[in-house]
């Protein structure tokens, strides 16, 4: 599914280097790589604020802290989307509410989001699944009108541009009050082990931020909040200072890989293409079919079969989660959630996939759907 390896050999001399001058200055945490990533990444992103953090899911953890949010206040999030983004809403007493999404992009749904609002909401968090944007105008437009925070999760979607018509170009991750970003090895930016950040053009909300990751201190040993041990380390920052050099390459070569899907697998029987949003670029983390009249199995077999790994992201909807059994949902409550999560494939996107790979990927695909028609 990814070639790690491949990409790190390619700038191997870059990384080693900026590992081994951390290695040699012993400043391993809050040292000066911390610093200079936050401000080239804020460069990179035209964000007012950067705070790094461990990982994707504390980004998201602390955000919900720091708006003040209480225990029993409700938090809409998307039903088809990895469980980082509930479990935290959850993990402070706060209640989940789920909104359906989009069967041709995978993002939230408006009109079932528009439904979720109670009286007791109190923050949106859209995903911005598989690497491009939610509809975010209309979720800001929607957030003003009932007073709620709205939170990005941007793990899958960092570099993709969020264009709408008659406005500024910006990032994923900077349009609303608070935006979240993972660097775990496999997303589009991602380090050597665990890594986080958050993104706010609110300077007092990014002060608050910043002292909930370093134990709620905004001055050394005086605790002003109740916070968390949360930091990115500087060897981490030291290779993705290097690696943010290569970002927009890297999303290109995704963006190549997935025409390359598009154009081969367009027109075959029983397999719907991901649909691309016409306000924002898609930085394709994930290239997620859907099968139609196609077993899954089967397809997923006769891939492995010919040495084709494939991935369910994600084979159940976070309603029907056994952790989530006590918020009362039912199977048939968000119908395209569920039959998303049983009808689609993820194929292998990464940067380093060649021509020749892309080839011998699509035609055992064609093979595929050929002998099942045939049948
Ligand atoms: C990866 C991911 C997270 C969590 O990030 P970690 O760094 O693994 O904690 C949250 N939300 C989404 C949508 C993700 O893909």
């Amino acid at each position: 599914m990814v070639d790690l390896f491949g990409q790190y050999r390619k700038i191997r001399t870059e990384i080693d280097r900026a590992m081994q001058q951390v290695i040699e200055s012993s400043a391993f945490i809050k040292g000066p790589e911390v610093k200079a990533f936050e401000q080239e990444l804020a460069r990179y992103m035209n964000a007012k604020n950067v705070i790094s953090c461990g990982n994707g899911t504390d980004a998201l953890q602390i955000s919900l802290m720091a708006l003040g949010l209480k225990p029993g206040d409700e938090v809409i999030t998307p039903a088809f989307t990895f469980g980082a983004t509930v479990e935290v809403i959850a993990l402070l007493g706060m209640k989940p509410v789920f909104a359906d999404v989009d069967p041709g992009t995978f993002n939230m749904d408006l009109n079932s989001l528009e439904r979720a609002i109670t009286s007791k909401t109190r923050a949106i968090i859209p995903v911005h699944l598989f690497g491009q944007c939610a509809d975010l105008d209309r979720i800001m437009k929607l957030a003003k009108i009932h007073g709620l925070y709205v939170i990005e999760d941007a793990a899958q979607a960092i570099s993709a541009d969020y264009r709408p018509e008659g406005l500024a170009i910006k990032k994923a991750g900077t349009i609303g009050h608070i935006g979240c970003t993972s660097f775990f090895p496999s997303k589009n930016l991602g380090c050597f082990g665990d890594g986080g950040a958050i993104f706010t053009d609110d300077d007092d909300l990014a002060q608050d931020l910043s002292a909930i990751t370093t134990h709620g201190m905004y001055v050394k040993y005086y605790q002003d909040l109740i916070g968390v041990n949360s930091r990115l380390d500087s060897i981490q920052a030291a290779v993705l200072r290097v690696k943010l050099r290569h970002i927009d390459e890297y999303a290109g070569l995704r963006r190549k890989a997935a025409d390359y899907y598009d154009n081969t697998l367009r027109d075959l029987q029983g397999l719907g293409l991901p649909s691309r949003v016409s306000y924002g670029t898609h930085v394709f983390h994930q290239y997620t079919i859907k099968l139609d009249g196609i077993d899954r199995t089967k397809f997923r077999d006769y891939l492995k079969s010919k040495g084709i790994p494939t991935m369910i992201y994600y084979p159940v909807p976070l309603h029907l989660q056994k952790a989530f059994q006590y918020l009362g949902y039912r199977k048939g409550d968000l119908p395209v959630s569920e039959m998303l999560s049983e009808s689609v494939v993820s194929l292998p996107m990464h940067t380093e996939l060649n021509e020749e790979q892309l080839e011998y990927i699509t035609g055992n695909i064609i093979e595929f759907i050929k002998g099942n028609h045939e049948k």
